[in-house]
């Protein structure tokens, strides 16, 4: 049986033969979901950073390599979020075609040890989750136009879903009561979704994991809690915890619980985008409605 199936594919041309699932690599587990959310049974998808990890930090290895050169597409965020996986690119002789979900999205720039860089953060925000379907949308057609029919019809079923849950989060950031909507994060991931609704976020590693706080960091920001009545500080589920910890007891600050930054969970409410942003739409709503 099986031979006269191999027999079989043998006689068909080449475009018959494409059937076999596109190969699509992506560099973190937020795109892994979206992307397999729009390509579903037609896609192979391989993700590098997973749950709960942070792709900041993130140290490739020579599978990583492998995985580059056998790709069809590779999904990467863009905005200097995976300079690693460029360089891996670079380094590798793939046919991939490689694109970048957040192009198209209007970046927020931070002043930074002297240096204007983007916020790569641009997925915690719904209106960008949007302009990252159209992308990966486009990038699947790209590669497997045999299937831009099916593709077409996941992208808007996901993209109705997101536009669910932008009202959600119109209508809990809506309802806040006015004033004070400051709170602590450690590292700045939330600048996009602050932009959006009004929330400041202020953290004391800065855009990137990679930058250790100091120790005159962690004054100033204590300080800052104390002077500014911060309402909650909040833990990240890539991130240790302790220096949250240390802050909150210094400062008096509440803990207001934890929120998904940089990466999916393995199980649970965040173990997909959608489910991920609900949940801190729930926390954020909580601690700023006190
Ligand atoms: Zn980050």
């Amino acid at each position: 049986m099986r031979r006269a199936l191999l027999l079989l594919a043998l006689a068909l041309p080449f475009s018959a033969q494409a059937a076999e699932p596109v190969k699509v690599l992506t560099s973190f587990s937020i795109l892994a979901d979206m992307t397999r959310q729009i390509g579903g049974d037609h896609i192979a998808l391989t993700n590098l950073v997973g749950p709960d990890s942070d792709a900041h930090t993130y140290e490739t290895t020579p599978a990583d390599g492998k995985q580059v050169l056998a790709a069809d597409l590779i999904v990467e965020n863009g905005l200097q979020f995976e300079p690693w996986l460029d360089r891996l690119v670079a380094s590798t002789e793939t046919h991939a075609k490689v694109i970048k979900a957040s192009d198209g999205v209007l970046p927020r720039t931070l002043e930074e040890d002297g240096q204007t860089i983007p916020d790569p953060h641009a997925w915690n925000s719904l209106a960008n989750a949007r302009i990252y379907a159209a992308n990966i949308l486009k990038g699947l057609d790209a590669v497997d136009p045999a299937h831009a029919a099916d593709y077409q019809r996941n992208h808007d079923a996901y993209v109705a879903k997101i536009d669910d849950l932008l009202k959600v989060a119109a209508k809990t950031f809506g309802s806040l009561p006015p004033g004070n909507k400051r709170i602590v994060t450690s590292h700045d991931a939330f600048g996009y979704l602050g932009q959006a609704y009004g929330i400041e976020f202020i953290a004391p590693q800065g855009l990137s994991t990679e930058r250790e706080a100091t120790a005159a960091d962690v004054a100033g920001l204590v300080r800052q809690i104390r002077e500014q009545h911060i309402k909650a500080v909040f833990m990240e589920n890539i991130s240790d915890s302790r220096l949250l910890k240390q802050i909150a007891e210094e400062s008096g600050a509440r803990i207001g619980g934890t929120l998904y930054s940089d990466a999916l969970s393995a199980e649970g409410p965040g173990s997909t985008y959608l489910g991920f942003y609900r949940s801190n739409i729930e926390t954020l709503g909580k601690a700023l409605a006190r």
